[in-house]
């Protein structure tokens, strides 16, 4: 039985860097490949990223029931495929969820053992220069997402574990922490 990770964190928090440094560490992790509608930013690949797909082609995924979960953000559909759990059973590893608090607490529901963590900017003034260094990031854009951030800021007390990322470094090791404190669990409630 694969353990499962979910990690959310408003955008500009710095997530992305931290699950990729996490993926590094811990090999035996698979990172979650999800479904989105939304285009591809910078040097993200079909695939590897995501499974980048048209809004009629995700609305046909739905119809077919093939998510585990699902939810639309910034105007995107995300979605995790059924088939990613099997996957990592098979593979005999633990699955990552890189996934918004919507998409959080539908697999909280459907899987209670999942374990969850959420990550936050170390203040909002630092989210919003992460935000503005994101050269493909337009200011409505900006705005936007800061103030979805601070929606989701609010949820954070559906999750495990809350860590403030102030240095990535630390921050990676407290994730890898998390992980290894998990799998040595014996007993999940
Ligand atoms: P971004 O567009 O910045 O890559 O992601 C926007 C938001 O969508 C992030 O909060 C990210 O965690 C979330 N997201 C990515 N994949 C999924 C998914 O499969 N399901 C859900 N519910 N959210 C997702």
């Amino acid at each position: 039985m694969s353990s499962i990770f979910i990690i959310s964190a408003p955008s500009g928090s710095g997530k992305s860097t931290l699950v990729s440094g996490l993926m590094t560490h811990e090999p035996r992790l698979r990172f979650s490949i999800s479904y989105t509608t939304r285009s591809p930013r910078g040097a993200e690949k079909h695939g590897k990223d995501y499974y980048f797909v048209s809004r009629d082609e995700f609305e046909e995924m739905i119809a077919r029931d093939e998510f585990l979960e699902y939810a639309c953000v910034f105007d995107n559909y995300y979605g995790t495929h059924r088939g990613e759990i099997a996957k990592a059973m098979q593979e005999g590893k633990d699955l990552v969820l890189d996934i918004d608090v919507q998409g959080a607490r539908q697999l909280q529901e459907k899987i209670p053992h999942a374990v969850s963590i959420f990550i936050l900017a170390p203040s909002r003034e630092e989210l919003e220069l992460r935000l503005r260094a994101r050269s493909d990031t337009k200011e409505d854009v900006i705005q936007r997402r800061l103030q979805g951030a601070a929606e989701e800021i609010r949820n954070y007390d559906q999750y495990d574990y809350v860590l403030v990322n102030r240095d990535v470094v630390e921050s990676i090791d407290t994730l890898c922490s998390i992980i290894k404190a998990e799998r040595a669990r014996r007993v999940r409630v």
